[in-house]
Protein backbone atom coordinates (compact mmCIF):
# COMPACT_ATOMS: atom_id res chain seq x y z
CA UNK A 1 0.00 0.00 0.00
CA UNK A 2 1.39 3.26 -1.48
CA UNK A 3 0.79 6.31 0.51
CA UNK A 4 0.83 9.46 -1.71
CA UNK A 5 1.32 13.18 -0.29
CA UNK A 6 -2.00 15.68 -0.29
CA UNK A 7 -1.25 18.37 -3.49
CA UNK A 8 -3.60 20.29 -1.16
CA UNK A 9 -0.86 23.76 -1.00
CA UNK A 10 -1.82 24.64 2.02
CA UNK A 11 -2.65 21.34 3.19
CA UNK A 12 0.20 21.54 6.04
CA UNK A 13 -1.54 24.79 7.64
CA UNK A 14 -4.56 23.15 8.74
CA UNK A 15 -3.96 22.71 12.76
CA UNK A 16 -5.45 19.34 13.16
CA UNK A 17 -3.87 16.71 15.43
CA UNK A 18 -3.03 14.38 12.70
CA UNK A 19 -0.90 16.62 10.92
CA UNK A 20 1.00 17.36 14.35
CA UNK A 21 3.75 14.88 14.14
CA UNK A 22 7.56 14.61 15.86
CA UNK A 23 9.62 14.84 18.89
CA UNK A 24 8.38 16.94 21.87
CA UNK A 25 10.36 20.04 21.02
CA UNK A 26 10.44 19.53 17.10
CA UNK A 27 6.69 18.84 16.31
CA UNK A 28 5.46 20.07 12.69
CA UNK A 29 2.56 20.69 10.83
CA UNK A 30 2.62 18.06 7.86
CA UNK A 31 1.74 17.67 4.47
CA UNK A 32 -1.48 14.90 4.95
CA UNK A 33 -0.18 11.11 3.33
CA UNK A 34 -3.17 8.67 2.28
CA UNK A 35 -3.42 5.50 0.57
CA UNK A 36 -6.56 6.50 -0.92
CA UNK A 37 -7.25 10.11 -1.90
CA UNK A 38 -9.94 12.53 -3.00
CA UNK A 39 -9.76 12.57 -6.95
CA UNK A 40 -6.62 10.70 -6.19
CA UNK A 41 -4.70 13.88 -5.20
CA UNK A 42 -6.50 15.54 -1.77
CA UNK A 43 -6.80 14.55 1.29
CA UNK A 44 -10.47 16.77 1.63
CA UNK A 45 -12.60 18.81 -0.73
CA UNK A 46 -10.44 21.98 1.41
CA UNK A 47 -7.12 20.75 -0.08
CA UNK A 48 -8.99 20.31 -3.64
CA UNK A 49 -10.81 23.60 -3.62
CA UNK A 50 -7.14 24.85 -2.51
CA UNK A 51 -5.65 23.66 -5.63
CA UNK A 52 -8.04 24.50 -8.22
CA UNK A 53 -7.80 28.01 -6.50
CA UNK A 54 -4.31 28.72 -7.51
CA UNK A 55 -4.14 26.56 -10.34
CA UNK A 56 -7.32 25.68 -12.26
CA UNK A 57 -7.05 28.83 -14.62
CA UNK A 58 -3.66 27.62 -15.47
CA UNK A 59 -4.27 24.03 -15.78
CA UNK A 60 -7.50 24.83 -18.24
CA UNK A 61 -4.99 27.11 -20.09
CA UNK A 62 -2.75 24.78 -20.37
CA UNK A 63 -4.49 21.48 -21.37
CA UNK A 64 -7.44 23.70 -23.71
CA UNK A 65 -9.73 26.47 -22.67
CA UNK A 66 -13.04 26.01 -24.32
CA UNK A 67 -13.62 29.25 -26.44
CA UNK A 68 -16.18 28.57 -28.83
CA UNK A 69 -19.74 26.72 -28.18
CA UNK A 70 -20.06 22.86 -28.32
CA UNK A 71 -22.86 21.12 -29.83
CA UNK A 72 -24.79 17.82 -28.68
CA UNK A 73 -26.10 16.26 -32.14
CA UNK A 74 -28.75 13.77 -32.35
CA UNK A 75 -26.23 11.27 -32.80
CA UNK A 76 -24.77 11.46 -30.09
CA UNK A 77 -28.04 12.43 -27.96
CA UNK A 78 -29.08 8.72 -26.66
CA UNK A 79 -29.66 7.53 -23.15
CA UNK A 80 -30.58 4.93 -21.46
CA UNK A 81 -33.86 4.38 -20.25
CA UNK A 82 -35.88 1.84 -17.49
CA UNK A 83 -39.94 1.41 -17.45
CA UNK A 84 -40.43 0.86 -14.37
CA UNK A 85 -43.54 -1.28 -14.87
CA UNK A 86 -42.34 -4.41 -14.61
CA UNK A 87 -44.88 -6.58 -16.36
CA UNK A 88 -43.55 -6.04 -19.39
CA UNK A 89 -40.91 -7.76 -21.40
CA UNK A 90 -37.19 -6.93 -21.47
CA UNK A 91 -37.26 -5.80 -24.89
CA UNK A 92 -40.57 -3.33 -23.69
CA UNK A 93 -38.23 -2.47 -20.04
CA UNK A 94 -34.62 -1.01 -21.55
CA UNK A 95 -34.47 1.44 -24.35
CA UNK A 96 -32.09 4.29 -25.66
CA UNK A 97 -34.17 7.13 -25.57
CA UNK A 98 -32.97 10.07 -27.97
CA UNK A 99 -33.28 13.35 -26.08
CA UNK A 100 -33.62 15.72 -29.19
CA UNK A 101 -35.55 13.69 -31.56
CA UNK A 102 -37.63 11.75 -28.68
CA UNK A 103 -37.14 8.17 -30.36
CA UNK A 104 -36.87 5.23 -28.69
CA UNK A 105 -35.08 1.64 -29.67
CA UNK A 106 -35.05 -1.11 -27.47
CA UNK A 107 -32.14 -2.55 -25.37
CA UNK A 108 -31.45 -5.96 -23.51
CA UNK A 109 -31.01 -5.91 -19.69
CA UNK A 110 -27.37 -6.36 -20.59
CA UNK A 111 -26.86 -3.87 -22.64
CA UNK A 112 -28.64 -1.41 -20.21
CA UNK A 113 -26.25 -2.95 -17.48
CA UNK A 114 -23.34 -2.47 -19.64
CA UNK A 115 -21.80 0.94 -18.98
CA UNK A 116 -19.34 0.64 -22.26
CA UNK A 117 -22.98 -0.28 -24.48
CA UNK A 118 -23.34 3.02 -26.39
CA UNK A 119 -25.22 4.03 -29.44
CA UNK A 120 -23.55 7.18 -29.64
CA UNK A 121 -20.83 8.08 -31.88
CA UNK A 122 -18.89 10.55 -30.40
CA UNK A 123 -19.12 13.13 -27.43
ZN1 LIG B 1 -4.62 17.94 2.30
Amino acid sequence: MTLKYCQGPKCHTYHTQDRLKGMKGSKTYQTRRRSSLLMGEFCDARCYYNWFNKYGTMAVDHFGRITEVKHLTEDNAWYKSYDYRGYRGEEDTYHFVNSITEEQRPLTKVQYDDTNYTINTGE
